[in-house]
Order: structure tokens, then C-alpha cells, then sequence
């Protein structure tokens, strides 16, 4: 089969990989239906976290069941799943408490853009949809294994709702579904910042009621501007910079709520500040797997279409391209097809 390696800073090839096995009773192999591209990937890939070795790429993933281990109980051959970026067995204190991603026996998936994918803890972690789904509705399906999932988080844990004032920093895929999301739980008023007309054009259809082009000190007095000089009431990082963290903290009104979701590089943060915002934080890899019910439910019965970010379509074969394109900003997210 076709999967991508990432070998290097800005190298990454599809190349013949052997079919993965069952190893453990408890994994399941999928036949992957579409694959896509994180903006996540583009931090080794942009070789600002190091590639000690050539590494199977890709961690977003739906697709159908091949085969099963032999303690596999919930999910059958022959049936449509998502799961998330990490394996969880959905039964520890953390997944519990529903924090799925800090699993005791959490497994990271990798290699899932490629023709089939082990997934390990099949039980905890794949949740199947009520039939196989038509084929217009697997790239929204494709997005609750993180992007989607990751933008409801940050939401989430922000506390966007009824009446709430939203500032969403960060037009990827994420910030963009972030957007949708805080619409979802009835947020009043949300403000996209973003720079980029076809994404700022997305983020309106999602439900933005304003859009900030400034950064960073021009930016936050924008936000302050737009409420009255207080703040938003929830602040959504979705990119993982030190300029997107300040820009969401200075953002937040006194007892607001900030959420951080894009996976940081570097950065350090001053508690002294922090200390003088009255800025509650939450933040860290999005337990997807907490939100996959309500989600699939949401895409299956056609209320939300989180498909839209993907604006670039290519064969799995030119895998280095949809890298490319994100990497350069030209495409918002690449979908793969295997
Ligand atoms: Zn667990």
C-alpha cells in the first residue's frame, strides 16, 4: 500500500509501506477512506520539531473496518468509524472525567494517510457511524478525528455560549471550526481574526459577527474596542505561537476564559502577567474522542458541514504538494485521497 513519510524538514514522500497487522487483541485495521493534512504536521514539517527518523505520517482518519483483534467488542468488520489522534481505552479515571487524550493507556495513531491503519484500543477509541455514509458527507466526517473536534474543544473550554462574546485567534482550519463551534453553543457575538479574505469569507458562513485584520497590540485594542474596553468573554489560541497566546490572554476580559489548542513550539509565558489578567486557561490536545457521538450525530443529520475547510483535494499520491500548499498558506486544508 501508499502512505506518506515524513523524512525530513520539507520532505515528505508517499511511498510503498507494508499493510499493517493486528498486533494486540485489543487493535482494529482500517481501510482508510480519506486522510487530510493537520497544520500540525507542518511544525516537523517545517523541521521546527526535529525528524529523528523517517516517520509514517498522518494522524486524522475515518474509514472502514477490515479486521479485528480478538477482544475487540464494540466495532465489527464491514462498519464506517472515526476515531481520534490518540487512542484511549475510554475506561481509565482520565477518560472518565472526559479527558480521553490524557488516557493511562493512551496510544499516539500515526501513518494514517496511507490505504489501511492499525488503530490501536478499538474499543475505546472508534466510534462507528449509524450506516456507511454517502460519499459527500466523509470529508465532515473526516474532520471529528481532530480539526473539528479540536475547534469544539476550544469552544468548550473556553465556555462560549448563550450571550457570550467570542474572540477567535487563528484563521487555520481550526480557528475556523472554532468559530462554528462557539456558533453552535450560542455564542452572541464572535470575532474572527484573520487577514485572509477567503478565510475571513469562511469564517463569516461559519458564524462570525466581526472580523479583526489587526495583530498583535493592534489587534488585542481592536478586540478592547468591539467590547466596550473589557475583553471577550471567552478567547479561543488556535495556532500555538507566543504572539497567538498573548493576543488571546490580552484579549479575554478579567474572569474571562481562554482556551489553547494549537500545539506550541517554545513558547514561554510570563506568570506575573497571567497573574494580573483574572484569565482562567485550558488548554491541550482536545479529547476528540469525548465529542465524537454528538459530532457524528450533528454531520450525519446535516446541521453543520465542517467539510467546507477543505479546500484542496489530491490524490495520496501528491501528498508533498497538499504539504506544500498549507505550508505556504495558499490552501487551508488539504484532503487526501487514498
Ligand atoms: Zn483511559
Amino acid at each position: 500500500m501508499l502512505g506518506t513519510i515524513l523524512y525530513g524538514a520539507h520532505d515528505v514522500r508517499v511511498e510503498e509501506r507494508a499493510v499493517p497487522v493486528i498486533l494486540k487483541p485489543t487493535d482494529a485495521i482500517l481501510r482508510v477512506s480519506a486522510a487530510c493534512v493537520c497544520g500540525s504536521d507542518l511544525w516537523p514539517y517545517r523541521g521546527v520539531s526535529p525528524v529523528e527518523k523517517p516517520m509514517p505520517f498522518g494522524h486524522e482518519y475515518c474509514g472502514i473496518v477490515e479486521e479485528v483483534g480478538s477482544a475487540v467488542a464494540s466495532v465489527r468488520p464491514g462498519q464506517f468509524v472515526i476515531g481520534s489522534f490518540f487512542a484511549s481505552d475510554n475506561t481509565c479515571p482520565n477518560c472518565l472525567a472526559g479527558f480521553q487524550s490524557s488516557c493511562r493507556n493512551r496510544e499516539a495513531v500515526a501513518g494514517a494517510q496511507a490505504g489501511m491503519l492499525r488503530v490501536p484500543l478499538a474499543d475505546g477509541t472508534l466510534v462507528a457511524t449509524p450506516e456507511i455514509p454517502p460519499e459527500d458527507l466523509v470529508p465532515s466526517l473526516l474532520t471529528l478525528s481532530d480539526v473539528m473536534g479540536t475547534g469544539w474543544f476550544a469552544a468548550d473550554a473556553a465556555e462560549a455560549g448563550p450571550g457570550k462574546t467570542v474572540a477567535v485567534v487563528g484563521d487555520g482550519a481550526v480557528g475556523l471550526l472554532a468559530v462554528l463551534s462557539a456558533r453552535l453553543m450560542g455564542a452572541e457575538r464572535i470575532i474572527a481574526m484573520s487577514r485572509h479574505p477567503s478565510r475571513q469569507k469562511l469564517a463569516r458562513e461559519f458564524g462570525a459577527t466581526d472580523i479583526v485584520t489587526e495583530r498583535g497590540k493592534e489587534g488585542v485594542d481592536r478586540i478592547l474596542d468591539l467590547t466596550g474596553g473589557i475583553g471577550a468573554d471567552s478567547a479561543l489560541e488556535c495556532v500555538g505561537t507566543r504572539e497567538s497566546m498573548m493576543q488571546a490572554i490580552r484579549s479575554t476580559r478579567p474572569g474571562g476564559r481562554m482556551s489553547y489548542v494549537g500545539v506550541p513550539y517554545g513558547v514561554m509565558l510570563e506568570v506575573q502577567e497571567l497573574f494580573f489578567t483574572h484569565v482562567s486557561m485550558l488548554g491541550g490536545p482536545a479529547p476528540v474522542r469525548r465529542y465524537l457521538p454528538a459530532l457524528i450525530d450533528l454531520v450525519w443529520n446535516r446541521k453543520i458541514d465542517p467539510g467546507k475547510v477543505f479546500d484542496l483535494t489530491l490524490p495520496l499520491s501528491q501528498a508533498a504538494e497538499g504539504y506544500r500548499a498549507m505550508d505556504e498558506r495558499r490552501a487551508i486544508k488539504t484532503l487526501l485521497r487514498t
